[in-house]
């Protein structure tokens, strides 16, 4: 632990496990309505468009573009030296799909409302961070 960069991960449970260990095969994936097709993020056990119960992983492209962003200046975390971004990016799978999560692979100033960026795995113990960089 003390040679890895610090990290809070997110507690693993059934609901999430698809989500955050998908990057373990390199996807990024979200439950998904079998009867209507609606992308469901955050999990729920219930298709909140038609009721159904049935929702199983599926891998989204992993194209996002930045929906809205901060820039973090605060040394809240050691390991995770600011300044560094935090952003909502927005999946072209469905409007309104969207994911908070940390930009990198650029400058902050360079980040901008509606660049394109694609995401990358940050692997810590038995979590895939899913992050995201700009699309080259
Ligand atoms: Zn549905």
């Amino acid at each position: 632990m003390a040679d890895t960069p610090f990290r809070l991960l997110p507690r693993i449970s059934d609901d999430n496990e698809h989500f955050w260990t998908g990057g373990a095969d390199g996807e990024l994936r979200f439950l998904r309505c079998q009867s209507c097709r609606w992308w469901v993020h955050p999990p729920s056990p219930v298709c909140p468009r038609c009721l159904n119960r049935t929702l199983l992983p599926e891998a989204v492209s992993g194209r996002a573009v930045v929906h809205t962003f901060t820039v973090n200046h605060q040394p809240w975390y050691p390991g995770l030296d600011p300044p560094y971004v935090v952003a909502i990016v927005e999946l072209p799978e469905q409007t309104g799909l969207r994911l908070t999560t940390n930009l990198v692979g650029c400058a902050p100033e360079a980040v901008t409302i509606g660049m394109e960026v694609q995401v990358v795995f940050e692997h810590h113990e038995d979590v895939w961070l899913p992050l995201f960089e700009p699309v080259p």
